[in-house]
């Protein structure tokens, strides 16, 4: 995905180059049917070509922006056009021809570093024609000027390339720390500090991707520990948080990996066991009851017979997606399973219709 969009950053670039690549072309074409230099003036079949080609082209870009032109294919166009253009024009040319030839040799590498200055391919297939051509040409004592003219704006392109890559893979390495940073902070603002389980955003988040219930049905567990304020006043607050991380632990392990445990608020926590039938569910929550039972963390204070922390349990069907109203029969029923004496479970289905 990142690299993905990286590449059409990248691409999209290369296009704007392209476009200032066929401007350049279109108002060199012109300019060279109007060469104030050379008296030569001729409307050169690649000339027209040029200029028709690269107008065209700048004109169905603009309408299929989303569309992509093949960079080498066209340069290389241009570059040959040129090169014969170049070729023909020297034919009508009687003096200075080592002249007319070193300018347009500079006019064509001009050219290609404006457009193509982190292009090296396109560069080099615009301008290989015309500089062979040139040499081609020449009289053999302006080949090192020929070569230096060419040479220079190749090494600069290609130094340039090189460091633009290491520019690029630095960018691109930050952009994927990065994401992968955020990706951290998305799952720790979703999870609750102190105990590892989701939060309520973290809740939300897995119920909006929650499969449906095809396999049984979907629970919603909703669980308290018995007396925890007597606990905390009695033990201190830090030994509390030690009891809420070893509750938190218990239920953990006492549910299959897919179901959804949650830190509700407090000292009370969410359970969501998905596809399970209700025998099952019942069976679990028992399960979870009796791991924290088993936990035996001392709690002398209890007003109830209970001598360890324990809790009490209210089950809920969770259908129709509605969340609100599952957690609010949970709710009643956790209220029955506390009246009912604490460490306890209770079905909402099974209270007594008000
Ligand atoms: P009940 O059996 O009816 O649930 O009684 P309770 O005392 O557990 O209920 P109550 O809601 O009155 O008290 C909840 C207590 O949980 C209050 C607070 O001292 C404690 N508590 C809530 N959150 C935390 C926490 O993050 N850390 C600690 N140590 N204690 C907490
Ligand atoms: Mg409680
Ligand atoms: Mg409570």
């Amino acid at each position: 995905m990142t690299s993905q969009s990286w590449r059409s950053l990248v691409n999209k670039k290369y296009q704007l180059s392209l476009r200032l690549f066929l401007l350049l072309n279109a108002t060199s074409a012109l300019f060279s049917v109007t060469n104030p230099l050379y008296s030569v003036r001729v409307l050169s079949l690649p000339l027209f070509a040029i200029f028709a080609i690269s107008i065209g082209l700048l004109i169905w870009h603009w309408k299929k922006r989303n569309r992509k032109i093949n960079i080498p294919v066209v340069s290389a166009i241009f570059g040959l056009l040129w090169a014969w253009q170049i070729v023909s024009k020297f034919e009508l040319i009687r003096h200075d021809q080592s002249t007319y030839l070193i300018m347009a040799l500079l006019t064509v590498l001009f050219k290609g570093s404006l457009a193509f200055v982190s292009n090296i391919k396109g560069f080099t297939l615009h301008s290989l024609p015309t500089f062979t051509v040139c040499l081609w040409l020449s009289t053999p004592d302006s080949w090192l000027r020929m070569a230096y003219s060419f040479a220079l704006p190749m090494v600069a392109i290609g130094i340039h390339h090189v460091l633009q890559r290491r520019n690029d893979r630095f960018a691109q390495e930050l952009l994927s720390r990065l994401l992968e940073e955020r990706e951290t902070l998305t799952d720790l603002s979703m999870m609750d500090p102190l105990t590892g389980l989701y939060n309520r955003r973290g809740l939300q988040n897995r119920l909006e991707n929650l499969p449906t219930a095809d396999n049984g049905e979907h629970f919603v567990l909703l669980l308290d520990i018995d007396h925890f304020k007597a606990y905390n006043d009695h033990y201190g607050h830090m030994m509390g948080d030690q009891a809420l991380i070893r509750v938190s632990a218990a239920i953990r392990d006492a549910v299959r990996s897919r179901d959804i445990v949650a830190r509700f608020g407090g000292e009370e926590f969410m359970v969501l066991l998905s596809n399970i039938p209700l025998e099952h569910a019942r069976q679990t929550a028992e399960h979870i009851r009796q791991k924290v039972y088993d936990l035996k963390i001392p709690h002398m204070f209890n007003e109830s017979v209970a001598t360890n922390v324990t809790i009490s349990i209210g089950i809920a069907i969770f259908e129709n997606e509605d969340i609100e109203g599952a957690l609010e029969k949970a709710d009643k029923a956790l209220y029955e399973a506390k009246h009912m004496g604490r460490n306890n479970i209770l079905l909402s289905e099974e209270l007594p219709v008000a």
